[in-house]
């Protein structure tokens, strides 16, 4: 911690800070300016009381304390200068190949669930989305097939070959949910659930975390810090857009995510579309700057029928939008040096 103190502090004042800092268990180092007198504070937050109160303890005295070091450290590039990946069934998410893992919102039957994951594989995807449960804004909206729809995911994955993904909504499910799925996905509503998110981490299985509605991105690398910090180093990270004052999109997509999360951070960061704009008429363009921004991979809600969807039916493209998008992507993909 960085301790600035006010100008034309007397030397009794100064040590009643330094005292007050000992007491709390740091290590002092004072720094007197021609103006001014800066104090560094060694020691761990972990296991002494914060110094963020000094402020408050002496107002005639300190101007602003000020932490050196990040609050994130697991997930941050100086703990792991190179990119780190992601390996689901020996697909490998972070690295020269671009992923797309695309499906519908909901699981909803087997039929819709195995002719969009042909579709899809068909297409060039490499991932099967959809969930099982549903975090529904209102309790009579489709909350999802539960344990039923795992069923129809792991079929999905033998039929296709496919590596799943699927929402975790609660602690109660993290095990069984894991023992379908390849990749836990975590929704914007639980973006901050840390109990969740310690649950997913501990089930081993690699964890995309998506930003919540109103999450600010220190926020969004603390909660995925609690992943690494609970012996899970398969993270990634899902922009799906925040709330704003606009109203043309469902949410506005923050591109400006990708490059922020990758210079912070060494996780993949993956993008999502369709939460992030609620039209399937803007998912293409969405897509295409998402791959020029430097994204790892998509998350696109995709299904055979979108006007028939039991959820999110406006914002899923057709089967046909989807191989057209893939085939857009392309020169696009191969523009950016990927595959
Ligand atoms: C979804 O992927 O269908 C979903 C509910 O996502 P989010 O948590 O981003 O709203
Ligand atoms: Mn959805």
């Amino acid at each position: 911690m960085i301790i600035v103190l006010k100008a034309g502090i007397s030397r009794k004042q100064e040590t009643s800070v330094i005292q007050e800092i000992r007491r709390r268990g740091y290590r002092p180092h004072v720094m007197r300016g021609v103006a001014r007198t800066v104090i560094g504070a060694i020691g761990d937050e972990l296991t002494h009381q914060s110094l963020e109160t000094l402020v408050m303890v002496f107002p005639q005295i300190v101007e602003s304390v000020t932490p050196v070091q990040k609050r994130y450290k697991l997930v941050s590039r100086e703990a792991h200068p190179a990119d780190s990946t992601v390996t689901v069934r020996q697909q490998v998410i972070g690295g020269k190949k671009f992923h797309v893992m695309a499906g519908p919102c909901s699981v909803e039957t087997e039929k819709q669930l195995l002719k969009t994951a042909e579709a899809v594989k068909a297409a060039g995807a490499t991932v099967l989305r959809g969930g099982a449960f549903k975090p529904r804004t209102s309790p009579y909206e489709f909350q999802g097939l539960g344990q039923r729809g795992l069923k129809l995911l792991a079929k999905a994955r033998k039929a296709t070959g496919l590596a799943i993904i699927t929402e975790l909504l609660s602690e109660h499910h993290a095990e069984m949910v894991a023992e379908y799925t390849d990749i836990i996905q975590i929704g914007a509503r639980n973006s901050q659930n840390f109990q969740l998110l310690i649950a997913a981490a501990k089930t081993g299985k690699p964890i995309l975390l998506k930003r919540g509605l109103s999450v600010k991105i220190e926020e969004w690398l603390l909660a995925g810090e609690y992943v690494l910090a609970h012996e899970n180093p398969s993270l990634m990270f899902c922009e799906r857009g925040i709330r704003t004052f606009e109203t043309y999109t469902r949410n506005t997509l923050d591109l400006s995510a990708i490059p922020i999360i990758k210079k912070e951070s060494h996780c993949p960061v993956v993008i999502d579309p369709s939460q992030g704009s609620g039209r399937a008429d803007l998912v293409k363009a969405m897509c295409k700057g998402a791959v020029a921004m430097g994204a790892d991979a998509l998350l696109i809600e995709v299904h055979p029928d979108p006007a028939e969807a039991w959820s999110d039916g406006t914002q899923q493209v057709s089967l046909e939008v989807f191989a057209q998008l893939m085939e857009e992507l392309q020169p696009l993909i191969r523009a950016v040096g990927r595959e």
